[in-house]
């Protein structure tokens, strides 16, 4: 994926750079992703914080313990409400993007799936991605 890569909220009030590859494009069923996304799963790129600049607005954060017993603080856009980020207490260094607000999202392709047992039926990835469970240990 070509860097940086720049993305934003459905309104444009919110837009942020990259300036690193992600290191962990995935799908996650887990049900606060179903719930925090409005679909039946997440599409997150894994990057590091410090190559998240956010160029315009300020995200709200709303943060919940997750299935894991650790916390997930959820940003999103306070005038459109489209979700943004997520930072993972377990992994301190890093934030996952959500993959429908990059601008060019054909650019990458998300390799594998966690929280299967949490998975809508009707909710089909593709053979192509490997699978977990749960979360990746
Ligand atoms: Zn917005
Ligand atoms: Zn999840």
């Amino acid at each position: 994926m070509p860097t940086p890569f720049e993305g934003g909220c459905m309104c444009g009030g919110v837009r942020y750079r990259c300036e690193a590859e992600p290191g962990m494009t995935y799908y996650c069923h887990c049900e606060d992703c179903r719930r925090g996304s409005g679909s039946a799963f997440h599409v997150g790129l894994g990057v590091s914080k410090d190559a998240v600049t956010v160029l315009k607005g300020e995200p709200k954060s709303f943060r919940k313990e997750a299935d894991s017993g650790r916390g997930i603080t959820r940003m999103f856009c306070p005038t459109c409400g489209s979700p943004l980020f997520t930072y993972p207490d377990v992994w301190p260094d890093i934030v996952m993007i959500k993959a429908g607000s990059v601008d060019e999202p054909e650019l990458f392709e998300p390799n594998i799936e966690i929280y299967t047992d949490s998975k809508v039926s009707w909710a089909h990835i593709g053979p192509t991605v490997e699978s977990y469970p749960k979360g990746r240990a």
